[in-house]
């Protein structure tokens, strides 16, 4: 069994085909699926999937491209969503430097808004970060997210970031860019991430691995991201499943 640690599956680009996307996961053994809402469009379809099937899971957090949308209300919302029994974590939130889509600052506070709410909830949280290593490390530390711990998802930093999350609590999660040749830095860190930190996700329908670059990503094809994975550390595919199972399991408190 594999779980897909981040998927969107509600999105508009499974429209057509969701429910063949979800079975197709089950049929490549696929066993859970974490799937992220992040924004007033995203997070009621992401629990509505969640409520639909047993083993998809949701969570709920404020993207930080959609950072300067995000009102008192949504916070509210967002917090009261926690208490649904599907949802285990809140997230995606962080910092996106390269977009650009809403100012630094802004982006800072609604970070540091959700990981207060967290820590008040004593939730784990799924970190997005692109551009942005030395803030996201900053923030992190400032507000104390040891506390909860969480997941840097997709994650494209150096191993010296990489090795101040794990200080700090983090799992580190790696999707499609490891399949792909000229991707130095995401192998080379993954070679480094001590076994029981270690996710795997799809982040579909965005990334999708190497051979099938530049359609679609489903999370089906978080067995490609498991066996190039297993191929960097050097352990079986099985070794490498039944470890990121047990982690995403133990740190999104599933059942
Ligand atoms: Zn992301
Ligand atoms: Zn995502």
């Amino acid at each position: 069994m594999l779980i897909d640690s981040h998927a969107h599956l509600n999105v508009r680009a499974f429209d057509d085909d969701r429910q063949d996307v979800i079975r197709r996961a089950r049929e490549h053994g696929i066993g859970r699926i974490i799937n992220i809402g992040f924004n007033r469009e995203t997070i009621p379809g992401s629990i509505a999937l969640a409520e639909q099937h047993d083993f998809i899971y949701s969570t709920v957090g404020w993207h930080p491209t959609d950072a300067a949308f995000m009102t008192a209300d949504d916070l509210d919302w967002i917090e009261s969503l926690c208490r649904h029994e599907k949802v285990v974590a809140i997230g995606e939130i962080g910092l996106d430097y390269y977009w650009d889509t809403s100012p630094k600052d802004v982006q800072m506070k609604v970070f540091r808004e959700q990981i207060r709410l967290a820590r008040k909830l004593g939730m784990p949280i799924v970190i997005h970060n692109r551009d942005a290593h030395q803030d996201i490390v900053q923030v992190l530390r400032e507000e104390k997210a040891a506390d909860v711990g969480g997941v840097m998802h997709c994650f494209s930093g150096s191993w010296e970031t990489a090795k101040l999350c794990l200080d700090m609590n983090f799992y580190i999660s790696f999707g499609g860019p490891i399949t792909f040749k000229n991707a130095r830095q995401p192998k080379e860190v993954l070679s480094r991430v001590p076994m029981e930190r270690l996710l795997i996700e799809t982040d579909a329908p965005y990334l999708t691995p190497h051979p099938f670059r530049g359609k679609r990503n489903e999370s089906a094809h978080v067995k490609l991201v498991a066996e190039a994975a297993a191929e960097i550390k050097g352990i079986s595919f099985d070794e490498l499943a039944q470890v990121t199972t047990d982690n995403a399991t133990k740190l999104f408190g599933l059942s």
